[in-house]
């Protein structure tokens, strides 16, 4: 009922901004042609890994001599055990037939390799048959010194989920004097530890994980928002409830700060928590902000997605020493040219908005009408009393049936221009003429520059980037059609990051995977406390 009611509302759904998650997919999905639909229903087509195809699989435990045989007519008997135990594990085959190929690769050669182990335990682990895989454990740990990470994750993973998870904390300290172990190994033992009510153990793991600055799986998230419902076992041990609530909170602002949206399940985990706090009267519900940033829910006003005085000058510092003074600049432009566009810009009044000239022309699928184009949004800007920049190449001052001369005139009259060699790329000319204008300056491209310009930023001033972006660019809505006026999209008023107001928490959740990472999500959890 849920999915119907859910698939209802994305139906009549249909958002205006670039930056609604899912926007990227569902546009590159339209782009796809019909011969893409059917390279996708081929890749539903069984798959089977190399060599292991046109294999013969036994319904049942063969006896030695059985086996014998099917190796012996086998196109490869030195690869004939391992690609068998590939082909079992693809068919989902009975965990007694492998095991009796391995009896009868021991019988044979006195011996079983590392690999053949590995993909024995591999199938043990993903079949849930965790008694085996102890005894692979003992097998493998009195056969060879040391394991890699494979076979350790896996006996991370099943020893996580049975009474001998403590073991899986010890194979977890082993990899860490070789290196650091993933995210995923540390999930699996935290999990564990609240599982068996050591809140202390989880905690520890998981405060190592962050001090290593990786970034926790959300499923490790969620775990431990279930563990703080349960009341602990014993207090004199435990954890306090109020040292319990804390770190989850500090969860929470994690989340803001790296700009990460739970996904709905542990949104889900996150209200059902915050309900559950005795006497703390919380109330989470489901919901969507309006156009200016008011929770339709609760009624209160979401951040604003201006970027303060501090944000800005940090921002703006490290856009000019990472973007427009970093090496990587002279691989788009040349230096000559970026001094005389700093001297043009110094001449210049500050600008209202910075034109992509390049980028909105060909907005106009008719490549014979991209002047035009131009020109129609100029004009748009112009009734708005806009001071103007466009950037642009030479090549469109020479007139062609795209680069029509009246109209590049016009548009000359209308805007400040600057036109670059035919080659250079525009991103830095952009980011240098809206940043060095200031926190008022707007720009117009299609563009969403996420490839080649962010990840030049580390990680918060990246996030700093994408919110001024979503604040400050202007993105022409539809085509444009001939004579029709042109019509911006909205830009939001309002930041979509996890935020607090004490007696109020707003986050936003993905209800969709088909978001792109400079999307945000539209559906909020509003959390209220009752007076
Ligand atoms: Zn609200």
């Amino acid at each position: 009922w849920d999915n119907v009611l859910e698939g209802r509302e994305k139906r009549h759904y249909s958002p205006k901004s670039v930056f609604a998650a899912g926007t990227a997919k569902r546009i590159a999905n339209m782009l796809k042609s019909k011969a893409s639909v059917e390279e996708e229903e081929d890749a539903l087509q069984p798959r089977f890994s190399r060599g292991t195809g046109k294999m013969q699989l036994p319904d049942r435990p063969l006896a030695a001599t059985e086996w014998r045989k099917l190796k012996t007519s086998h196109a490869n008997p030195q690869r004939f055990d391992i690609q068998m135990l590939s082909a079992l594990f693809a068919s989902k085959a009975e965990l007694d037939i492998a095991k009796s190929l391995l009896t009868f690769v021991a019988k044979e050669t006195g011996t079983l390799s590392y690999e053949l182990l590995l993909r024995y335990l591999t199938l043990c682990v993903s079949g849930g048959h965790d008694d085996e895989v102890f005894d692979v454990y003992d097998i493998m740990c009195g056969s060879f010194t040391s394991l890699e990470t494979g076979a350790s994750s896996l006996f991370i993973k099943s020893f996580s989920r049975t009474a001998r998870w403590r073991e899986a904390l010890s194979i977890l300290q082993d990899i860490k004097k070789v290196l650091t172990p993933s995210p995923r190994n540390y999930g699996d033992v935290i999990a564990a530890a609240v599982d068996h009510d050591d809140r202390d153990t989880a905690w520890a793991l998981y405060n190592e994980l962050i001090g290593k600055g990786l970034s926790p799986h959300q499923k490790t998230w969620e775990v431990l928002f279930q563990g703080g419902r349960r009341p602990q076992k014993t207090k004199a041990e435990g954890r306090s409830a109020e040292a319990e609530q804390d770190s989850l909170l500090e969860i929470l602002l994690y989340l803001r700060n790296n700009q990460i949206y739970p996904q709905h399940s542990l949104a889900n985990c996150i209200k059902t928590w915050f309900e559950s706090l005795p006497g703390q009267k919380w109330e989470g519900n489901w919901t969507s902000a309006n156009p200016k940033g008011v929770c339709r829910c609760c009624g209160s006003q979401l951040e604003s997605i201006q970027l303060t005085d501090e944000e800005y000058q940090e921002l703006k510092d490290k856009v000019m020493a990472d973007i427009i003074q970093g090496p990587d600049v002279f691989n788009k432009t040349t230096p000559e040219e970026l001094e005389r566009f700093k001297m043009f810009v110094k001449r210049k009044p500050t600008f209202d908005v910075v034109v992509d000239g390049l980028n909105v022309a060909n907005i106009n699928m008719d490549k014979s009408r991209q002047s035009d184009t131009l020109l129609a949004v100029l004009s748009e800007l112009e009734c708005q009393g806009l001071v103007v920049l466009v950037l642009g190449r030479k090549h469109m001052l020479y007139p062609s049936r795209s680069w029509n001369r009246m109209n590049m005139n016009l548009v000359q009259q209308k805007a400040h221009c600057f036109f670059t060699d035919n080659i250079s790329e525009d991103d830095p000319f952009l980011l240098y003429a809206a940043l060095h204008s200031g926190n008022h300056c707007r720009f117009v491209s299609q563009d969403l520059m996420r490839d080649h310009k962010a990840c030049l930023l580390n990680g918060a001033a990246q996030r700093l980037f994408f919110k001024w972006q979503r604040g400050h660019q202007l993105v022409v809505d539809g085509y444009v059609p001939a004579g029709r006026k042109v019509r911006f999209q909205s830009i939001p008023s309002f930041d979509t990051i996890v935020q607090t107001s004490g007696n109020s928490w707003h986050i936003p959740y993905d209800d969709t995977e088909d978001r792109s990472t400079y999307e945000v999500p539209q559906r909020w959890l509003c959390l209220t406390r009752k007076q």
